[in-house]
């Protein structure tokens, strides 16, 4: 249906998350973006979701629905093809909303992990998590005192269960010299991955967009737990540069916030490269497309980023309740539909 002409509808929502988030970016308490509805000729419905995240995209909610109204509600395929590139998370809404809704039969499920508060609750909460089965779990830093974290971190290893493993994530708060502290006292302890320990901003100058590329370099080839990639990777072309650039650590994708996901995947199965399929915090509608491409990863596994649900206050925008496996019966149960009539 190359020169088809779709019915193109969207709803703006602002939800309110059922707890704050808190992260080295802030504390967050609700979540905005755009869910988009497009109909064939023949009346089949999809459904994708655009929401830009402050602090990784420059693109904003209001530029994407600003694009929307221009479109209007009839558009030909051809012209959803043409969006410029800096409104990638709504290309990525459209071409998600055109394909079909298709999971892989295998794997029957994947493993999950244990999201941990930030600060001092985090110990208490990952034995409960523990206990519930979950045996990766993911800490937040950056957001508290240095010291007082460093603190904490062996007892959080301490209550860890065999074979479990911590992913630490500072959301490109640390300096130089803060990032080394860590990094010293993370060797030999189970720790999977740090993740974006540094960063430049989302509008950075060219130049400190490469101290900051050359310090993440520096680091991971000086310590020997493993770097991952976050906010560095939201940007059009990111992913690409830095397999160019030979980046040695992990992948951490918020497919929600790519334009052309299929592509980008496809480079990074090519390079062999380690990807964790992560959350962005969006509604089930982004998170079930970023899910049914997880299922579909040629390469190595690793534990999903997506242990966040409850997260909204409005059910039928969630995903299901976070557990050590994901099924693949729960991907396919995500109902976007729902989700779509819920913000009428
Ligand atoms: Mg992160």
């Amino acid at each position: 249906m190359s020169t088809a002409r779709l019915r193109l509808q969207y709803r703006r929502y602002r939800l309110p998350f059922r707890a704050p988030v808190r992260t080295a970016h802030g504390v967050w308490t609700h979540r905005e973006g755009l869910l988009v509805r497009i109909e064939d000729p023949a009346g089949r419905a999809g459904w994708g979701e655009c929401a830009p995240l402050p602090g990784w995209t420059a693109e904003t909610v209001d530029a994407a629905e600003g694009a929307l109204r221009e479109l209007g509600d009839g558009v030909e395929e051809t012209t959803l093809d043409r969006l410029p590139l800096s409104l990638a998370c709504l290309r990525g809404a459209l071409a998600a909303a055109r394909e079909a809704f298709v999971v892989p039969p295998e794997p029957a499920a994947l493993g999950v992990a244990a999201l941990l508060p930030a600060g001092g609750e985090a110990p208490a909460r990952l034995a409960v998590q523990a206990e519930a089965g979950f045996r990766v779990f993911k800490w937040k830093v950056g957001v508290g005192d240095p010291a007082d974290e460093l603190g904490l971190l062996d007892e959080l290893c301490g209550r860890l269960p065999a074979g479990g493993r911590l992913r630490l994530d500072a959301n490109g708060a640390w300096e130089r010299r803060i990032a080394e502290r860590w990094l010293e006292r993370c060797a030999e302890r189970p720790i999977e991955f740090v993740e974006q320990p540094v960063v430049a901003p989302p509008g950075a100058s060219e130049r400190d967009r490469r101290r900051a590329e050359d310090l993440l370099q520096g680091l991971a080839a000086s310590y020997p737990t493993p770097l991952a990639l976050d906010e560095s990777l939201a940007g059009d072309g990111d992913v690409e540069r830095w397999l160019a650039a030979g980046w040695p650590g992990f992948f951490v994708l918020k497919l929600s916030l790519h334009g052309a996901p299929e592509s980008t995947l496809a480079a990074l199965a090519r390079a062999g490269a380690r990807v964790v399929f992560s959350s962005a915090l969006e509604t089930r509608v982004g998170a079930a497309h970023a899910l049914r491409r997880a299922w579909a990863w040629p390469g190595e596994r690793h534990a999903l980023g997506f242990g966040v649900w409850p997260l909204f206050a409005a059910r039928a925008l969630d995903g299901p309740a976070a557990a050590p496996f994901l099924r693949r019966e729960d991907v396919l149960a995500l109902d976007l539909e729902e989700a779509w009539n819920a913000l009428a």
